[in-house]
């Protein structure tokens, strides 16, 4: 096996910003290598951490010795049967979608998680999901069949949902994924994207809780971006050019960027002017509501909500020049359906939050301006995770517990024991 080097330096980390450190490293080409590296490994006893594209925010794919296997050379798109695209592990989101608009024209991937740099072994590993999850559901709808070789070197291949489930969001613990067969779907004619602000959470909640109650049943997406989110991005985003023609917003505005899709003109207007009186009823300035249509704008207005994320990212790389210690820290909670619960947050600490609306589906980013700041920022995401949990929330969702929220997984084992021990 390759022994590491200094000049692998950059795949010691993942966009958590978590340090790992490796003995070797290994790029398989093939099936077969993967399978030779397992047994080397189980021979010497060495752990072995599976990579994909590194866009991972817990440090699932950061090592801790032993050997640290990339698997972007594994990266053939192998072939297309009627609506059932199959793919090796390491090609990444932007390459099946280039794939997809030349090959099969009309169709998509449905699953729309916002970093397109993140390969496929990894996004059916960690589970990811984007805004358009609310309309399709889970990734794991998406998956037809996977081949696994699991760490005893023993192949799998599946295809029955039970079975492909097994392997689903398991970040790398339980096997390699080695081929992925993933579904295409025909894409809808028309899609509107419409943004509207709001200057206070009370009108946000209102407007969300009556959209959902309302006949309004060709919703793709409902994103909020609050207004420290909406700061944030304007203090981190000059230069980026994916988002040159996109307004800039309001200072102290909240914002849903919802999408609605219809194959019929006249369906998507007639929801457009639905979702425009009800948001007028919750007080949204209707005069400065964005609308888009074109393929061209509806990218801009997805590379705005993604650059809520990476700038978070590049807040935290800033941050990083102070103490090195400091580490990605944000919330991946699902079920918690007040927005005041994050909006209220008793702390000093700047954060922001984004994320899926309409499905409960929330993340909120703490933002430490040093270290003292940070172990604070770690105390207060154990807490709302373990509070969460204890609710019946589902707090690792679609980014997992890789490294870095290990120690949520102890406090969440510590409070059951101690309730248990109560009981
Ligand atoms: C700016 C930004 C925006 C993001 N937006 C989203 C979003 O909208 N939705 C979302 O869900 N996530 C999002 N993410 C997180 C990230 O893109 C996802 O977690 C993604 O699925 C990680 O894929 P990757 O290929 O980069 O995997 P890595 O980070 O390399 O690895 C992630 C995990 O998968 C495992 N793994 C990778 N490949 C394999 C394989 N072949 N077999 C077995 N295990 C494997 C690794 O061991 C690790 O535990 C975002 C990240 C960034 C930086």
């Amino acid at each position: 096996m390759n022994e590491y080097k200094d000049k692998y330096v950059d795949y010691l980390s993942d966009e958590s910003k978590l340090q790992g450190y490796c003995d070797y490293i290994e790029f398989p080409t093939c099936e077969e290598e993967v399978v030779d590296l397992i047994s080397n490994c189980s021979k010497e006893d060495i752990t072995i951490t599976v990579q994909g594209g590194r866009t991972g925010i817990v440090g699932g794919s950061v090592p801790q010795g032993g050997l640290l296997m990339n698997m972007s050379k594994m990266d053939k798109i192998i072939g297309i049967e009627g609506e059932i695209l199959s793919v090796m592990p390491g090609v990444p989101l932007f390459a099946i979608n280039e794939f997809v608009n030349r090959e099969k024209k009309g169709y998509i991937f449905p699953v729309d998680s916002t970093e397109k740099t993140a390969s496929i072994g990894g996004i059916f590993s960690t589970g990811a999901r984007g805004p358009r999850n609310y309309h399709f559901g889970d990734s794991i709808n998406y998956f037809k069949g996977i081949e696994v070789i699991d760490f005893s070197g023993v192949k799998h291949i599946l295809s029955m949902k039970d079975e492909v489930n097994d392997y689903y969001k398991k970040e790398g613990r339980e096997g390699i994924v080695t081929k992925l067969h993933i579904q295409l779907i025909k894409k809808f004619n028309h899609i509107w994207g419409i943004v509207f602000l709001f200057d206070s959470i009370k009108d946000i909640v209102g407007f969300s809780e009556d959209v959902k109650k309302s006949d309004i049943k060709n919703i793709l997406s409902f994103e909020y971006i609050s207004d420290s989110t909406i700061d944030l991005i304007q203090e981190f985003s000059t230069g980026m050019d994916k988002l040159k023609g996109v307004p800039t917003f309001d200072k102290g505005m909240h914002m849903i960027y919802t999408e609605i899709f219809s194959d019929n003109q006249d369906d998507i207007e007639m929801s457009a002017e639905m979702l425009m009186e009800l948001a007028a009823e919750h007080h949204c300035d209707i005069e400065k509501a964005l609308a888009v249509s074109t393929e061209d704008d509806l990218e801009k207005m997805a590379n705005y909500r993604h650059a809520a994320a990476e700038c978070c990212n590049m807040f935290i790389e800033h941050v990083k020049k102070i103490d090195e210690g400091i580490t990605k820290l944000s919330t991946d909670i699902s079920g918690i359906t007040d927005i005041c619960y994050f909006a209220n947050l008793k702390t000093d600490i700047k954060y922001v939050i984004f994320g899926h609306l309409l499905d409960a589906h929330l993340h909120m980013n703490l933002l430490p301006q040093n270290y003292e700041e940070y172990m604070e920022a770690k105390e207060i995401i154990k807490n709302i995770s373990v509070e969460n949990y204890l609710k019946g929330a589902t707090i690792f969702t679609e980014h997992g517990i890789g490294k870095i929220k290990q120690y949520i997984v102890d406090a969440i084992n510590d409070s059951i024991l101690t309730q248990n021990k109560e009981k």
